[in-house]
């Protein structure tokens, strides 16, 4: 049983991509890793070899393997193992805590939990709280391989086929719990395919990847469709501005991904004014809203940022603005990729608008995710008539280009990361001194928006802002911890369910302004 027993003949799978780029090309460098180089022949032979582990042992289409770690090479072998077996990778995030983690891992029902030596006790700390925790390997670790236990049902694995899942990604929603995107081979291979259409890379590029991997982007926003072209990514463990404008200069990066939180920290850092960022070729933006600021100062440095639109459910492209567009149309995120079709509909009526006008933005096409993990009612929700509800309303103008006007799904997006107030209302409402709690966003400078939290005590309880907060950064993930929290007696209704949100969103923004 060998990884090539995986392949079936005719379909995109994605792990074919390194073996052939490796075939043209071992000696070429695949990923520097914190200035360790690997080669392509050393990535395809690792990540085969974990792949026929993974086989022998029983495991291929069907299985689920979930990861906690940081961005590194060993993440990226243990990545295309996945996709050369069949397994779906799963790679969570870091960011949350222990009982966050744990809610994630149980969802993902995972056969085998690959966690790396650095957040060994967060994930010990999540398996304790758990009634059934899955087995968990240490990833990275040389022997990894022979540390992969025999699947419990051990049958032959089938090949890996276009449908199967290739990467389940979990995102906030509006609702308390994040749901996990399934997006198979054929998803991932169409949104690569437009990118490279629309933003070519070659095999001389060198691409910084400084998004963390548990996001679509880290994978499906270059770095794959580099080690498809057999380009070199330098991969950071995390951002920090004043190293990745060095590496831009060092390691002459031609091209990169980030969010616009991130190129504003870039352009705000003491070295920006003496960084070299002229080898940067292609430079994409996409996450959230970018301030035209942000814009105008990279272009003042002859870098046209390219703005894109996505999200996870779309795996993720789904819109672009090319950057010689950039100054003719401020604010916008452009138009389809090749493989997508989009229209907008009325929000009120769901009737699909023509021409110049104003509506929520429906997307269709072939890497427009399969299902959400274990919740068909979410799934069903999701879609119109074929059509993927993205929640964000939309304006085209007569070019037919497109700009995001406002967001009608309830979330906020706080340094790239989505946020569902509903989550963390949930989790402020666990403390036993808080009856109920109405979280929004509003803009943040740095973060482009923070949560305010306006929270009603119990009856006679005595409670502070400390306390909150306390109890805040206990359950929640950083970047979900509110700034500011705010006592109320009651919250303004809409109706007996629903918060008044426009109410308080105004509110928090007199808050904030005060200060
Ligand atoms: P995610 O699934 O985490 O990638 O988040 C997707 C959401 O991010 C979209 O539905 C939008 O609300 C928002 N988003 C993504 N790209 C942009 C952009 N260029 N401008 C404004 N909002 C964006």
């Amino acid at each position: 049983m060998t990884w090539e027993d995986g392949l079936d003949d005719g379909a995109h799978t994605i792990g074919r991509w390194l073996i052939d780029r490796a075939a043209a090309s071992p000696r070429r460098v695949a990923i520097d890793d914190r200035g360790v180089s690997m080669d392509y022949a050393t990535l395809a032979g690792r990540a085969t070899g974990l792949a026929d582990r993974f086989r022998a042992a029983g495991y291929g289409p069907g299985d689920r393997f979930a990861t906690v770690s940081g961005n590194s090479s060993d993440h990226v072998v243990a990545f295309f193992a996945c996709a050369l077996s069949g397994v779906a990778f799963v790679p969570l995030s870091w960011r949350l805590t222990p009982r966050e983690l744990a809610d994630v891992i149980a969802r993902t029902d995972p056969a085998l939990l690959l966690v790396e030596e650095e957040y060994r006790s967060l994930a010990d700390a999540s398996l304790r709280s758990m009634t059934e925790p899955p087995l968990m390997v240490a990833l990275g670790t040389t022997g990894v391989e022979a540390a992969i236990p025999e699947a419990a049902d051990r049958v032959t694995p089938r090949p890996v086929r276009d449908d199967d899942p290739l990467m389940i990604i979990f995102t906030s929603g509006s609702e308390a719990a994040p749901k996990g995107v399934v997006l198979t081979h054929a998803n991932c291979f169409w949104t690569n395919l437009a990118l490279a259409q629309a933003l070519p890379l070659t095999k001389d590029d060198v691409v910084l990847a400084v998004l963390p991997q548990f996001h679509v982007a880290a994978w499906n926003c270059q770095p794959l469709l580099a080690w498809w072209v057999g380009a070199t990514v330098v991969l950071e463990r995390s951002f920090q501005p004043e190293r990745a404008l060095r590496l831009i200069a060092d390691r002459g990066v031609t091209s990169m991904m980030g969010v616009p939180t991130q190129y504003a920290m870039l352009g705000r850092d003491d070295s920006w004014r003496d960084a070299d960022v002229s080898s940067l070729r292609i430079a994409l933006v996409g996450g959230s809203t970018m301030s035209d600021a942000v814009r105008q100062q990279w272009a003042d440095r002859d870098v046209a940022l390219t703005q894109g639109y996505g999200l996870t459910e779309a795996a993720p492209n789904v819109l672009h603005l090319p950057a010689t567009e950039a100054e003719s149309h401020p604010g916008a995120v452009g138009r389809p990729y090749a493989h997508v079709s989009a229209v907008l509909a009325d929000p009120e009526t769901g009737l699909v608008l023509e021409g110049e006008a104003t509506g929520e933005l429906w997307v269709r096409g072939p890497s427009v995710f399969a299902e959400y993990l274990g919740d068909p009612e979410a799934t069903e929700a999701a879609f119109v008539d074929g059509w993927l509800r993205t929640g964000d309303l939309a304006h085209r103008d007569a070019t037919g280009t497109y700009r995001i006007v406002d967001r009608l799904k309830d979330i906020f997006i706080s340094g790239g990361e989505n946020v569902a107030p509903a989550e963390v209302e949930h989790a402020l409402r666990l403390h036993p001194l808080i009856d109920q709690a109405a979280v929004v966003g509003v803009p943040d400078p740095v973060w482009g928006e923070r949560g305010v939290a306006f929270v009603v005590p119990a009856r006679g309880a005595v409670l502070s802002v400390d306390e909150v907060m306390a109890h805040a950064r206990r359950n929640l993930a950083a970047f979900k911890v509110p700034i500011r929290v705010e006592f109320v007696t009651e919250l303004p209704r809409a109706t007996i369910e629903k918060v008044a949100r426009p109410r308080l969103r105004e509110r928090a923004l007199r808050l904030m302004g005060e200060e």
